[in-house]
């Protein structure tokens, strides 16, 4: 069951109204939502899972 959270890019912190933006899943615990708006995927910024601490492109 995943908590649904307010949806915010993981980068830089902005809400994801959608349009661009994307979500997924931690891939290393797949627990946590990660959100990565359009700008932030756009240059390839990190994201950190807060839980497990990943990081990835
Ligand atoms: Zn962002
Ligand atoms: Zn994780």
């Amino acid at each position: 069951m995943i908590a649904r959270l307010e949806l915010r890019c993981t980068s830089c912190g902005r809400a994801l109204p959608g349009a661009g933006g994307t979500q997924f899943l931690c891939p290393s615990c797949g627990e946590v939502t990660i959100g990565r708006c359009a700008r932030c995927r756009d240059q390839s910024v990190k994201f950190r899972c807060p839980k497990c601490e990943f990081e990835g492109p």
